[in-house]
């Protein structure tokens, strides 16, 4: 038989938000277990500095999370290395399968998966993803020093790649397909001030092209948006900087999405549909999608599960989802 863990308070994400209801459930006695995922530490582990964390001028990313982790830790929060593959939302406690096999139930959910790297879905993407084609340049960076790079992208991520992969390549071109960025402005007079980066406006990329064997990228054909002519840009190195989507598997079939896949909770309030599941963080904002604003939805979220805990104290017995 499955092994069981028992929880009044199941965390599902170890972002901002996940440890941050982790520190509020755990000082509610309420004993929380976190299931960390995939990636420990979410998004911001796969960034360098943090300049707008309150309290740090200057902070690593990877590094604000372990601070985050130990502290979900040290105040009796149960951190867990495992992925939840499904969750059973018709009764309640609901029962949550892993990956572990460990079988988890818990009286009351925190829904904080985040969000995840898009990309541009080109067959040459996907064919030099790892040998080249990467959405993450403190990953990848190292791997293309002294080489041309390719970044394509015009929010704050695509921005601070370019900028984090000039300690690495000699030349960077970012493609944007309008002639505006939407980056942040300090952001922006970084890039434009930087000598080793080339924006290309009005382009969108249509091909990955390189070799076979081995396999690696050569460059990127890239679309004028209105002209429609195609150029070559080489480069050894292609980071996919577009955005990111709401890491919703677990329950796009079950919760009401919008904009996109956003998990839809109630209007100040992390609530969602059903009762007894708090969702935080980048899972449910499609608007602001900061460190500091899923911090707070992962602390609302823990206070709205303690209150409704309190409220509900027959909670097994109750039929949750009808
Ligand atoms: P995430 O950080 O996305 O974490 C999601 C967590 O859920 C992960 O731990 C993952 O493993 C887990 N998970 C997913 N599925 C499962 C599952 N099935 N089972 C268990 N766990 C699961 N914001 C800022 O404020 N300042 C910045 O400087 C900044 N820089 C950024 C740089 C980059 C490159 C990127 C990509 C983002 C940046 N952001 C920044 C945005 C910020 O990282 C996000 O807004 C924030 O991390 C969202 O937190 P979250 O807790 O909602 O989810
Ligand atoms: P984003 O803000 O959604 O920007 C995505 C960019 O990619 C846009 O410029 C968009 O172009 C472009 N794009 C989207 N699809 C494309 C496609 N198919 N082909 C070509 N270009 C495409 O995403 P993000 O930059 O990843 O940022 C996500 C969130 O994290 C934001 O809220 C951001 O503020 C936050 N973040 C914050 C920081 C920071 O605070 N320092 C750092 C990184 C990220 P258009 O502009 O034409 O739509």
């Amino acid at each position: 038989m499955a092994e069981q863990k028992k929880t009044r308070v199941l965390i599902v994400g170890s972002g901002p938000a996940g440890y941050t209801a982790g520190v509020y459930a755990a000082r509610a006695m309420l004993e929380p277990v976190l299931v960390q995922g995939l990636e420990p530490g979410g998004q911001l582990t796969t960034t360098t500095e943090v300049e707008n964390w309150p309290g740090d001028t200057e902070v690593q990313g990877p590094e604000l999370m372990m601070r985050m982790e130990a502290h979900a830790k040290a105040v009796g929060c149960e951190v867990v290395h495992d992925i939840i593959s499904s969750v059973d939302f018709s009764k309640r406690p609901f029962v949550c399968q892993s990956d572990s096999g460990t079988e988890y139930i818990a009286d009351a959910l925190i829904l904080a998966t985040g969000a995840r790297a898009k990309w541009l879905g080109l067959e040459s993407e996907e064919k030099y993803k790892g040998f080249g084609v990467s959405a993450c340049a403190t990953c990848d960076g190292f791997f293309y020093r002294g080489e041309e790079i390719v970044v394509v992208g015009g929010g704050n991520t695509a921005v601070e790649e370019a900028l984090f992969l000039t300690n690495f390549a000699s030349k960077v071109t970012l493609v944007h397909r309008r002639d505006e960025l939407r980056a942040e402005k300090i952001l922006q007079d970084r890039l434009f001030k930087n000598p080793k980066i080339e924006t290309l406006w009005f382009h969108e990329v249509a091909e990955v092209y390189g070799n076979d064997t081995p396999l690696g990228v050569e460059g990127v054909k890239v679309k004028h948006t209105q002209t429609g002519e195609i150029t070559e840009i080489p480069c050894k190195g292609f980071f996919v900087a577009i955005g990111h989507a709401p890491a919703n598997e677990l329950v796009k079939d079950v919760l009401e999405t919008h904009m996109g896949g956003y998990v839809v909770t109630q209007p100040d309030s992390t609530a969602t549909s059903i009762p007894g599941v708090f969702a935080a963080g980048d899972l449910t904002d499609h608007k602001y999608r900061q460190a500091i604003t899923s911090a707070g939805m992962g602390c609302m979220a823990a206070l709205e599960a303690e209150r409704f805990l309190a409220e509900d104290e027959s909670a097994p017995e109750v039929q949750a989802a009808e």
